[in-house]
């Protein structure tokens, strides 16, 4: 799909920090252009077709540093049985009663979506796939909350879509790669990751979306790790600006919205990275 931005969307864009490139003739003039300006604009995004093959038994690696203490050994017990047959509101059930990894010592509840609770979205575009839940997050019960939600549905608007989006409109869903938080003193172990992948797994077969948005480091190790592990243990930065796959839906990968806030200097590649992924939806 072509995206043609207006004078609303691209103003929009400016408020949030995020420079734009379009073709100069897709591009209505707001002002006469400035040759100083010019030289600030960055590069367009290219828009490379690499698509790789998911072989979905590979196993996700967490980098860390050499000088790293060892992990402690992670406990895992059995996933509830017949998730792969389950319908939204029961994987949504199983996930509040969920033992299957040690993150269910420390959650106060687990965050499944931004869905209705018992209910999948009647149609989702894009799936969001994005780090796991922060305390706010936790405490919401909801993804991308705050400024860093601001941000995500400013730039979703800007885009033509919505996580609540009307009949005509494409729609995201957000859902985070592990449905419970994890302690604020470690990062998530690759066996966490690995087990909660089940959950991930059913939600994409549910939602059967166009496209996949992978946004943050944890969510994009996850899911490109059903690719190869070795593409997963690269740089984010690496990795963006591709098409890779799970199963057979196209991934985007980027930043999440509260690295944005933390390094607005990557608003636009992210701007690029959503781009690209409108490029490879239909509209409904
Ligand atoms: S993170 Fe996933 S696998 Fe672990 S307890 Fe929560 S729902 Fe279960």
């Amino acid at each position: 799909m072509t995206l043609s931005l207006d004078t609303r969307q691209r103003a929009m864009l400016s408020a949030m920090g995020v420079r734009v490139w379009q073709p100069v003739s897709a591009v209505e003039p707001l002002v006469q252009p400035d040759p100083m300006l010019r030289a600030e604009t960055p590069a367009p995004p290219v828009v490379r077709s690499v698509v790789r093959v998911a072989q979905a038994t590979a196993s996700p690696t967490v980098t860390s540093s050499p000088s790293a203490p060892a992990p402690a050994a992670v406990v895992l017990k059995a996933l509830p049985e017949g998730l792969a047959e389950m319908d939204w509101a029961a994987l949504q059930n199983a996930a509040n009663l969920c033992q299957a990894c040690s993150l269910c010592e420390t959650r106060q509840h687990s965050v499944f979506s931004n869905a209705s609770p018992l209910k999948p979205p009647p149609r989702t575009d894009w799936l969001i796939i994005t780090d796991p839940p922060s305390v706010e997050e936790e405490r919401k019960g909801d993804v991308f909350v705050n400024t860093e939600g601001e941000l995500f549905d400013a730039m979703l608007l800007a885009l033509g879509m919505a996580r609540q989006a009307a009949p005509d409109q494409l729609t995201a869903t957000v859902v985070p790669v592990l449905k419970c938080r994890v302690p604020a003193q470690r990062n998530p172990h690759a066996e966490e990751l690995q087990q909660c992948r089940a959950y991930l797994e059913r939600q994409v077969a549910l939602l059967q979306p166009q496209v996949i948005v992978a946004m943050g480091r944890w969510a994009v190790q996850s899911v490109l790790t059903a690719t190869s592990a070795d593409l997963a243990s690269q740089p984010l930065g690496k990795l963006r600006g591709q098409v890779h796959r799970f199963a057979n839906t196209p991934v985007v990968v980027t930043y999440h919205p509260q690295s944005l806030l933390r390094t607005p200097l990557d608003k636009a590649k992210a701007w690029a990275d959503l781009c690209l992924a409108h490029s490879l939806t239909r509209r409904p």
